[in-house]
């Protein structure tokens, strides 16, 4: 299904060259409205001139998160202050947020984005929507509550909430999608279970699944545990949130939604572009911001491009899974880790419950906290120290490092408000 078929399948070379015109309307736009871009445009002798192929964003300058706190709060507005109409901003951890303003238009096209990523997935306005995600300044609530509109769906605004509430939500107005954190998605499933209801005997259908990191493997967890279809779904605060990227019916790496943001893959450590298919950082160009654009975003997210056609037949592009953020590596021991490849061995693990945390300290010791299910957690010393010295091989040839592994009672270790904190680096404390 196709919320916008023309768009959604224009063919490349006028998918490209409409990429081409708006990449150089935004250049001259921030060029004569953003003297933050002014300068630097000026800097790297570049103007909208130099803008004939898509190439030629190579020549742009990059901005950095870094870039959008000096200028916090406003200092990449491209309109007059009268023009904007809605605010939100990026946690982050320390210090200021990063600052992101939208025109009537913005709210308009974040919306149309979210609709077509819906409908792609064969969301239709009889659909009952319950967005399980916080309102407020995060993204997650408001941009995906309008998209579930635009689309028609009944939307119910429930926002993180208890699970109690969450429950009667969905058996009083027989919700059939939810948008969760997948983190929260494995904590409501358990949450299930000990009340002891089936998921079956709930309508939800489908789980849009987003706003941090997860595996493979956590998608099949919440699939089978809630008896759910769920898709992934990407988005940066910087990029509108959610909508950027999204899967289709096939779940085969997220649609990027070319016509609105040009993407580049490049090296992180050296800034150069790499050829589709290859890994790196994810960067991305607003094409059609009005309020805020924002040139060669540095997201930080690690992933790559497929350049294959979908067999949906949308043509553009698709990515593969964020398998983290560049700046969530571990180094340990000389040896690069990222996280999501220690989950990956854990959710395959069907002893090891919803929750676990990884901890380094001292010399590079890693610890890893591993939630066990109420199945798992027999009560018996052998099969924990069996459990234990399995995790702890495989893990060792996942990462190279032998980690040692504390095995924790069901629902025992902390719960974030929000996304899930899995590190616990106490070297950088
Ligand atoms: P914050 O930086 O405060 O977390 P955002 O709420 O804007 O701000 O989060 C955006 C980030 O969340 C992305 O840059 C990415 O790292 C992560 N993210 C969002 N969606 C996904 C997803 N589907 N898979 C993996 N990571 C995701
Ligand atoms: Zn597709």
């Amino acid at each position: 299904m196709f919320w916008d078929q023309e768009s959604e399948t224009l063919n490349r070379p006028a998918l490209e060259a409409h990429q081409v015109k708006c990449l150089r309307d935004t250049v001259a736009r921030v060029a004569a409205r953003v003297p933050f871009y002014a300068g630097k445009l000026k800097e790297a002798g570049v103007g909208p001139e130099k803008i004939q192929a898509i190439q030629d964003v190579t020549r742009l300058p990059f901005t950095t998160g870094i870039d959008l706190r000096t200028i916090y709060p406003d200092g990449l507005l491209a309109v007059d202050a009268a023009e904007t109409v809605r605010l939100h901003t990026s946690s982050g951890t320390t210090g200021k947020p990063k600052a992101l303003f939208f025109s009537r238009r913005d709210v308009s096209n974040a919306a149309e984005l979210i609709a077509r990523s819906l409908v792609m997935t064969g969301i239709t306005k009889a659909d009952v929507f319950q967005n399980m995600m916080s309102y407020g300044l995060f993204t997650g609530g408001l941009v995906m509550h309008y998209g579930a509109e635009k689309v028609g769906c009944l939307v119910i605004p429930s926002g993180p909430g208890t699970s109690e509430r969450q429950l009667m939500l969905m058996q009083d107005f027989g919700t059939t999608a939810v948008h969760i954190l997948p983190s929260y998605a494995l904590y409501f499933a358990a949450f299930l279970e000990q009340r002891g209801i089936k998921p079956g005997s709930l309508k939800v259908r489908k789980a849009f699944v987003g706003a941090e990191p997860h595996t493979e493997e956590t998608r099949l967890r919440i699939e089978q545990a809630l008896g759910l279809d769920v898709y992934n779904s990407y988005g940066l605060t910087e990029m509108n949130g959610p909508g950027v990227a999204f899967e289709c019916e096939h779940k085969a790496g997220m649609h990027l939604w070319e016509d609105n943001f040009l993407m580049e893959v490049i090296n992180p450590a050296t800034g150069q572009p790499l050829p589709d298919g290859e890994t790196g950082e994810l960067v991305l160009t607003t094409l059609k911001r009005e309020a805020m654009p924002i040139l060669r975003y540095r997201t930080r997210d690690i992933t790559s491009i497929i350049p294959e056609p979908c067999a949906c037949g949308r043509t553009h592009r698709r990515i593969r899974r964020i398998t983290g953020r560049s700046d969530d590596m571990l180094i340990i021991r000389g040896v690069n880790i990222f996280p999501q490849q220690i989950e990956r061995v854990l959710m395959q693990c069907p002893q090891v419950g919803r929750n676990y945390l990884i901890i380094v300290e001292g010399l590079d010791d890693l610890t890893i906290q591993v939630e066990l299910t109420p199945a798992g957690f027999d009560g018996t010393i052998e099969n924990l120290n069996a459990l234990k010295a399995q995790l702890m091989d495989k893990l060792k040839a996942e990462i190279w490092v032998r980690p040692a592994i504390e095995l924790a009672a069901p629902g025992s270790l902390p719960v974030a408000e929000g996304k899930a904190k899995r590190v616990l680096d106490k070297r950088s404390l």
